[in-house]
């Protein structure tokens, strides 16, 4: 295969059009190629512009060219011979990685996932949108596949990494279209994750790892030095060489239970703020490049004396109830692979300093019973974002997607006078961007679980600073926030583990 960049086709071209795009560089006929990235150029008339691997006749008479001979990284770990253990605590995409890698190695791999397993997860969360009853113990933020699965499994981060080809290809593997290979914005959506998610899951167990379901961690064993050589749970306590610790940001126990056994953890900055929601149709017809599928998408930002931000946007997704602990209310965004609810919503979250709080997690716990508190049920907050900028309440310019209706709650009693002041600034300034946003929009929430309040810190071999053989990781230990991030670090750990700490 060769490497072609810089192929441009038109936006409305298909795959016929790249074909003879290639052929044409090329000046040849090809029996096939494979697309490794796609980008829309926008500045004049818009292009989309690929990079692909094309298989060719007489492949070396390209090289001598010029033309780049495409050599594929090999990224799967070499086997080991181990008789070693390694415990993971917390099936999300950290947990999933470093359990799916350490196993490829050759290493023995037990889970423990506090959560239960997929079909049965998705009929606790539907159970819980259509009746308001919540199980604490499998929900939105609890069990297979961690927080993403109920998500718009958007698969985008800013992080450069060669790993990043390696998660896509593992997703490719168990059901993944190619597409998210090469899309700007690929996601996969919340029905089409459960199914991948479940097949490396099942592919797993017949490979002999060890799946222990519905068994949270509740303690760890420690050596006369501190050092993590197992766990307890409520059915028995198990040895293990290494210590994974994936546990994400919504386990309050777990938090206090490694606090109470002296793991070192600090507290950290983080954002609140809540969902606003559009019509689908008035967020497509306001990009600028509207000509553009990727148009039904935005990213604000607005810097003031603090960042005010939208995050974990969901074209054509619906806004959820994402809580894990009854009488509390934490609103997030979801969509299918189809993205069409016909409503867009975003998380807008402003920053909030760690010298603003004195324990994030009891901090974000009282602003959600704050909010189950004033709605007396699982029912989200909500204003128009016009009423917010003026302090008022009318009722809404439209019904939220949330499936658990909503009660009418002016937001300028949520935030202090301060960051009251950024927020609508930020709106103004959002408002200039897209204009009409403050307007046709709507306001749904609190969002409180953005990314974790605490760091538990590791040293430079990825174990924790004071507990060795226990590695923190992912978004729960604030060494990541989101899928593919945390998905990242679950392979990093993995390394350290595997390559005895020394390149990582
Ligand atoms: C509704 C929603 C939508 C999202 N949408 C996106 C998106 O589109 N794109 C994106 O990139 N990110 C998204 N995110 C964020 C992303 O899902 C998280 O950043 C990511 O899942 C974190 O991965 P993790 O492995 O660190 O932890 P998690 O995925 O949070 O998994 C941690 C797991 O540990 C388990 N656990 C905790 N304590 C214990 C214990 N004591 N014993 C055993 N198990 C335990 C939990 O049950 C949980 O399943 C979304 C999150 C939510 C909630």
């Amino acid at each position: 295969m060769i490497l072609l960049n810089d192929i441009k086709v038109p936006i409305d071209g298909d795959q016929e059009d790249l074909k003879r795009a290639i052929e044409k560089k090329l000046k040849a006929s090809i029996r096939s190629y494979m697309i490794r990235k796609k980008s829309l150029d926008a500045r004049k008339d818009p292009l989309y512009v690929y990079s692909v691997l094309v298989d060719v006749k007489d492949e070396e008479k390209y090289i001598r060219k010029g033309y780049q001979k495409y050599i594929p990284e090999q990224l799967e770990p070499d086997r080991i011979d181990t008789d070693e253990t390694c415990i993971i605590i917390g099936y999300g995409p950290s947990g999933l990685f470093s359990a799916y890698r350490l196993h490829s190695a050759g290493y023995k791999v037990i889970v423990f996932e506090k959560g239960k397993r997929i079909e049965e997860r998705v009929r606790d969360v539907e159970t819980f949108f259509q009746t308001g009853i919540l199980d604490p113990e499998s929900n939105v933020q609890f069990g297979e596949g961690g927080a993403g699965t109920f998500s718009d499994a958007k698969l985008t981060t800013r992080i450069k990494d060669r790993y990043i080809d390696y998660i896509l290809d593992l997703f490719i593997r168990f059901g993944a279209s190619e597409r998210i290979r090469y899309e700007n914005h690929a996601h996969i959506g919340t029905d089409e994750i459960r199914k991948i998610i479940g097949s490396i899951t099942d592919h797993l167990i017949a490979e002999g790892v060890s799946f222990h379901f519905g068994e949270p961690v509740t303690g760890l064993i420690l050596n006369e030095m501190h050092e993590a050589i197992g766990v307890t749970t409520k059915q028995g306590s198990y040895d293990a060489d290494h210590i994974l610790l994936g546990i994400g940001h919504s386990a309050q126990e777990t938090y206090e239970m490694l606090k109470k056994q002296g793991v070192f953890m600090e507290k950290k900055d983080i954002a609140i703020g809540f969902r606003v929601e559009h019509p689908q149709s008035f967020i497509d017809a306001r990009q600028t490049d509207a000509l553009v599928k990727e148009a039904n998408e935005y990213f604000l930002r607005y810097k003031g004396e603090k960042g005010v931000y939208s995050f974990c946007m969901c074209p054509g997704g619906i806004v959820i109830p994402a809580m894990s602990d009854r009488n509390s209310i934490v609103t997030n965004g979801m969509s299918y692979a189809a993205r069409d609810s016909g409503y867009a919503n975003s998380a807008i979250l402003i920053q909030v300093f760690k010298e603003e709080f004195e324990d994030g997690l009891a901090y974000l716990r009282s602003l959600e019973k704050e909010a189950y508190d004033y709605s007396r049920s699982y029912q989200a907050l909500a204003q128009n974002i016009g009423d917010f900028m003026n302090g008022e309440l009318h009722p809404l310019v439209f019904e939220s997607t949330y499936p658990l209706g909503t009660v009418l709650y002016d937001f300028n009693r949520f935030f202090n006078e301060k960051d009251l002041t950024i927020l609508k600034e930020a709106f103004r300034d959002f408002d200039r961007k897209i204009p009409g946003f403050i307007d046709k929009g709507i306001i749904v929430g609190p969002e409180t679980r953005s990314s974790s309040p605490i760091r538990i810190n590791r040293d430079q071999t990825c174990q924790s600073v004071n507990t060795k053989r226990l590695y923190p990781m992912g978004e729960g230990a604030g060494y990541g926030g989101g899928i593919m991030s945390c998905a990242l670090d679950g392979i990093r750990i993995a390394n350290a583990i595997l390559w005895k700490h020394e390149q990582i």
